[in-house]
C-alpha cells in the first residue's frame, strides 16, 4: 500500500471540520430547547458514521486505530481532529462538550468551547490552575487570586488547602461579594483571576456578575464563575462577558444521579495577563490537548452520554423546580418553627432585586405559556430552624420523603445540614465566612409535586411539637446482612 501522505489527511480533516463548523453554526440559530435536545449530533452524522442511531452512541473504547502511519502522525501531532486516546478525546465526550458550549454561550454573541472533566472539582482545578503559573517576566513574584468565601465546601478546601497552604498561592478572600470596593482593593499586579460562585451553595450569595467581569477586564485578568446552581437554563455568565464558566455537571444538568461529571466552558480569546497565546485563543482546546492530557482529570464516555441525556430537558426541569421551590419557600416562611427562609425568589431576601436582574428562564419570551421574560430562582433554598442545633437534627431526621443526602440538583428532593456535612471540614471560622450556621438545612427541590414535599416538611417540623415519627431502617443496608432494625 502506498502512503497517502500526512497532507492527504490534513485536507480531509479540514473538509470535515468545515462541515462540523457549518453544522454548529446551524444549531446556533435554534432555540435553547432545540440545542439541548439535539446538541451537535446531526442526522447526517448518524447516517454517515453511526448506523442511523438517533441517540448519540457511547464509544466505550480507550483508543482509536489509524489507517496508516501518516494518519497516526497527523493525529498525534494534533494536525487533524482525533480521539487517539480517550484521556484526551472521545466522540461521546465530544457530544456532551458540544452541547454545553452551545448552551452556556446561548445568546451571548461569542464562540465558546468546552472541556469535560471527571467532576466539578476537577473542572475548577482545570480552570484556575492554568493561571497559577509563574510569570517569566517576574520570576519568584508571589501569586494571588481574588475569590468569594461563599463557595461550595470542596472549592473552599481546594482554595484554602491545595492552593494556599500547599502551594503558597494567596487566596484573597471577598467576604461581602456585593461590595465592589472589597473586590477591587484586593487586586494587584500579581492577581491572576477573579472567581465567584453564584448563587452560592448553600447560602445563595449573589453578586453583580457584569460589574465583576468589568472589574476583572479593567485589570486584564479573567473572570471565572461557578454557575452550577443556576445552570445555563437560568443564567449564562458568558452573556455578561465572563471568560470562563465551571459547572459541576453532576448536579442539575445530570439530574438522574447516575454519576459525577464536570465541565469548563470558556469563550474564545479570553482576557489574561499570562503570556500564552494558545491558551488565550481557545482555552478549552488548549486545556484538552495539553494540561488535561498530562494531568488526566477526564470524564468517562458512559457518564458523558448519561449526562447528555439529562441535559436535554434542563430548561423545563429548572422551570418546574423553581416554581415548586417558590411554593415551598412560601409555606416554610410562615411556619412557627422556622427562624428564616433563604431563597433568592422571596422578595424579602436582601439579594432578591440583584438576582432578579440576572436570573431568568431562558426563552420564556418565546414560550407559548409565558410570552414574556420570567424570573426563575432555581431549586436551591435553605431554612433555619428555631432553637438549637439539636432541634435542627430532630427535624432533619424526621424527613420521610425528602432524602438526607449531601447532593443537589437531583430529580428527587434532597436535604442536608451543611454545617455537619458539605461544610464540616472548613471549621467554624470558615463556616462563618461562608455564612453557614448550625441550624441551617439546605433543601434542593426535585420534580415531585410540591404538595407532597410540603406535607413531608410539615410532619417533620411537627416533631418540635412532640409528634412522634416512627421509621424503621435495617441496621445494615449491604446485602441484607442483618434483619435487626433501628427504632427511632
Ligand atoms: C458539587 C459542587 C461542586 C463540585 O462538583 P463535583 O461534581 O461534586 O466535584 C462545585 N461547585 C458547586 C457549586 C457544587 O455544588
Amino acid at each position: 500500500m502506498s502512503s497517502q501522505g500526512v497532507d492527504y489527511y490534513k485536507k480531509a480533516a479540514a473538509r470535515a471540520m468545515e462541515w462540523h463548523a457549518g453544522n454548529i453554526k446551524k444549531m446556533k440559530q435554534c432555540r435553547f430547547d432545540t440545542i439541548a435536545v439535539h446538541g451537535i449530533y446531526s442526522m447526517q452524522e448518524a447516517l454517515d458514521f453511526n448506523q442511523g442511531s438517533i441517540i448519540e452512541p457511547v464509544y466505550m473504547s480507550s483508543s482509536q486505530t489509524f489507517r496508516d502511519s501518516d494518519e497516526m502522525e497527523a493525529a498525534l501531532g494534533y494536525e487533524i481532529p482525533t480521539w487517539c486516546y480517550a484521556r484526551i478525546a472521545n466522540p461521546s465526550i465530544y457530544y456532551m462538550e458540544g452541547v454545553l458550549a452551545l448552551l452556556e454561550s446561548y445568546g451571548a454573541g461569542v464562540d465558546a468551547s468546552c472541556v469535560a472533566t471527571a467532576s466539578g472539582m476537577a473542572a475548577i482545578q482545570s480552570a484556575v490552575d492554568q493561571f497559577l503559573v509563574e510569570d517569566p517576566k517576574r520570576p519568584n513574584a508571589p501569586m494571588n487570586f481574588v475569590a468569594t468565601t461563599q463557595v461550595y465546601g470542596g472549592t473552599f478546601q481546594q482554595f484554602a488547602i491545595r492552593k494556599e497552604q500547599e502551594r503558597n498561592i494567596e487566596w484573597r478572600r471577598v467576604v461581602n461579594s456585593t461590595d465592589m470596593n472589597e473586590w477591587e482593593s484586593q487586586i494587584d499586579e500579581n492577581t491572576r483571576f477573579l472567581y465567584g460562585e453564584m448563587p452560592s451553595n448553600p447560602s445563595q450569595a449573589f453578586f453583580d456578575v457584569k460589574k465583576i467581569v468589568d472589574l476583572a477586564h479593567k485589570y486584564g485578568i479573567p473572570a471565572i464563575f461557578d454557575s452550577t446552581v443556576a445552570t445555563p437554563a437560568l443564567l449564562r455568565p458568558l452573556e455578561y462577558g465572563a471568560d470562563i464558566v465551571v459547572q459541576s455537571v453532576t448536579k442539575s444538568l445530570f439530574t438522574s444521579g447516575f454519576g459525577i461529571a464536570g465541565a469548563v466552558i470558556a469563550k474564545k480569546n479570553l482576557t489574561t495577563n499570562i503570556d500564552n497565546p494558545e491558551m488565550k485563543a481557545d482555552f478549552c482546546a488548549y486545556l484538552k490537548q495539553l494540561p488535561n492530557r498530562d494531568n488526566g482529570p477526564n470524564l468517562s464516555p458512559m457518564n458523558a452520554i448519561l449526562a447528555l441525556n439529562d441535559i436535554r430537558t434542563i430548561r423545563h426541569r429548572m422551570d418546574i423546580a423553581s416554581r415548586s421551590t417558590m411554593t415551598i419557600a412560601n409555606f416554610l416562611k410562615q411556619h412557627k418553627h422556622i427562624e428564616g427562609v433563604d431563597y433568592l425568589g422571596l422578595q424579602e431576601h436582601h439579594l432578591h432585586e440583584l438576582a432578579s436582574d440576572y436570573m431568568y428562564l431562558v426563552d420564556a419570551e418565546h414560550d407559548e405559556q409565558y410570552g414574556s421574560p420570567q424570573n426563575r430562582y432555581g431549586h436551591l433554598m435553605s431554612f433555619r430552624i428555631k432553637g438549637d442545633a439539636q432541634n435542627t437534627r430532630n427535624v432533619f431526621d424526621a424527613l420521610q420523603r425528602i432524602w438526607r443526602a449531601t447532593d443537589l440538583g437531583r430529580i428527587k428532593s434532597v436535604a442536608t445540614i451543611p454545617a455537619i456535612s458539605t461544610h464540616s471540614q472548613q471549621g467554624e471560622e470558615g463556616r462563618k465566612l461562608a455564612n453557614i450556621p448550625p441550624n441551617l438545612i439546605r433543601l434542593c427541590v426535585g420534580l415531585e409535586h410540591p404538595d407532597d414535599i410540603i406535607a413531608d416538611l410539615d410532619q417533620a417540623l411537627g416533631v418540635l411539637d412532640g409528634n412522634k415519627v416512627s421509621m424503621t431502617f435495617p441496621e445494615f443496608s449491604a446485602g441484607g446482612a442483618s434483619s435487626a432494625t433501628l427504632k427511632r
